[in-house]
């Protein structure tokens, strides 16, 4: 028995997922499909296609190295666009919008990192992350969106356009920004492998 409350279509939250999964098995990659069941979440529950009215009537996944998939919608208004059905079930709210862009805003900070660290800073082997160690990244983030007021969040969200390819972003003039860059000139950082890095980030989860 699965707990909680119904969520779409008579489905709790666990039992959507699961069902939908079920029904993305039988599709290869590429191959185009049509789902009532995932085009009426879409339609209820998407945070931007519900607001506008518009949903996909067919589906297709693409692969993707590194990731899952894909997942692409067909609009009849403006063709193909990746969509996430899962973000209708777990629905980012805006905290998990800005941080997203701020982890974006310090991507070339923390590539040059990379770059200039290959090999793990504990073992010794080729590095593939960048930790923060401290302040840790969420407590930058916490303090650099504790700057934005109701006006800035609103301006924020006002320059994300769906439709394009592009990432959601902050300018560099946002005082978000500028405190997590800011923030990065003494931040202790710390280049590692896969497995230092699952480590290192479950011993923090526990501290
Ligand atoms: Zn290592």
């Amino acid at each position: 028995m699965s707990r909680g409350k119904p969520y779409f279509s008579g489905l709790t939250k666990t039992q959507l997922t699961q069902a939908i999964r079920d029904e993305l098995k039988r599709f290869a990659f590429r191959e185009e499909f049509e789902s009532p069941l995932i085009t009426g979440l879409i339609a209820e529950k998407h945070y931007y296609c519900s607001k506008r009215g518009i949903k996909p009537t067919r589906f297709r996944m693409l692969f993707r190295p590194g990731a899952a998939y894909d997942f692409e919608g067909f609009f009849p208004e403006h063709g193909w666009h990746k969509v996430s059905w899962n973000q209708c079930i777990r629905p980012r709210d805006e905290y998990d919008w800005i941080k997203m862009a701020l982890r974006y805003a310090i991507k070339p900070i923390i590539a040059k990192y990379k770059a200039l660290h290959p090999v793990c800073e504990k073992c010794g082997a080729h590095s593939e992350h960048v930790d923060h160690v401290a302040p840790e990244f969420d407590e930058i983030a916490t303090q650099a969106i504790s700057l934005l007021d109701e006006k800035l969040l609103e301006e924020a969200f006002a320059r994300f356009n769906w439709w394009s390819e592009e990432q959601f972003s902050l300018p560099d003039s946002n005082p978000a920004v500028q405190y997590i860059l800011a923030a990065h000139k003494t931040a202790e950082l710390r280049a590692v492998c896969q497995p230092c890095h699952v480590k290192s980030s479950s011993e923090r989860r526990y501290a």
